[in-house]
């Protein structure tokens, strides 16, 4: 009897249909709403019906950040040595192969130099694609070059965070990182040179307990999540319901953790005045 049964050859489950029309089409994972990628790219990759802004690998980043869309990199070359000859499931060399080959960049961060409304300015920018934008010792030191870079020429400096924490695979070495990071940091405000945190979804762990909130002026993106420890790590630590919106930036500004929110359309206008107001001479005392 056929009348009940689907010959099997008969049903095409090689997902060959949907092939076509993948990356015409992005479903938004905030509104639900099916979105044209044409429409989300030309939209600064923010959802053109509820707002919700899309993760952005480095290179689009400073693309919206910098005059024309124009930079050069520095520091490109630095590549881990893998000190611990760490494997999990995975060996972390293989690893480390696998986010190169698919990101074309050595390691999770760029180190940018352009001009933002005609000033010079550095921007260091993080790559999430890359293991999580995870921070070992490759993009501590890629940072630390940048600040130093920032100090000596007294060229404001704006890093951008996209990260899951430090690079567990590199143990003690990537926890030093944030000690690394935040003495050279210190040195650029010794200098009086601005610097300018904006966090991206999602900045956690050693990144947030260092360098992204150390800034003159920490932005966020709206909803990013921005925390320490995950939510269900906390929760069930302490044993308590967390509360509605915990971790987002909404949250975080309520609670005096950051300056502002900034939508994306928005950071570079808000960075012009933010440096000029820091450019601006301060009064004459009578
Ligand atoms: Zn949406």
């Amino acid at each position: 009897m056929a009348w009940f049964k689907r010959e099997q050859a008969e049903i095409d489950a090689s997902g060959e249909k949907r092939v076509k029309t993948e990356g015409l089409w992005v479903k938004c994972d905030q509104c639900r709403q099916i979105i044209w990628k044409k429409d989300l790219d030309q939209n600064l990759n923010v959802c053109p019906k509820c707002d919700r802004h899309f993760r952005i690998d480095a290179r689009t980043r400073l693309a919206y950040l910098l005059d024309d869309g124009q930079y050069e990199t520095e520091d490109g070359n630095l590549v881990s040595n893998d000190p611990l000859k760490f494997t999990d499931l995975k060996s972390y060399a293989d690893r480390l192969k696998r986010a190169k080959t698919d990101t074309g960049l050595n390691d999770a961060i760029i180190n940018a130099r352009g001009k933002l409304n005609g000033k010079p300015i550095i921007v260091s920018a993080m790559e999430y694609s890359f293991i999580g934008g995870s921070m070992g010792a490759v993009v501590g030191e890629t940072i630390t070059r940048a600040i130093e870079r920032a100090t000596d020429e007294k060229i404001p400096l704006v890093i951008v965070s996209a990260s899951g924490g430090a690079r567990m695979m590199e143990g003690v070495v990537s926890l030093m990182q944030m000690a690394k990071i935040s003495t050279a940091l210190a040195q650029l405000d010794d200098a009086r040179v601005p610097y300018i945190c904006i966090l991206t979804d999602p900045t956690t762990g050693g990144v947030t307990a260092s360098f992204a909130m150390l800034g003159d002026v920490i932005m966020a993106e709206p909803r990013a999540l921005i925390g320490f420890a995950g939510p269900r790590v906390i929760a069930e630590t302490i044993r308590q319901p967390l509360p509605e919106g915990f971790q987002r930036s909404e949250f975080l500004l309520a609670h005096g953790q950051l300056d502002m929110i900034v939508e994306r359309r928005d950071l570079k206008e808000m960075l012009r005045r933010v440096l000029a107001f820091f450019a601006a001479e301060p009064p004459r005392s009578r």
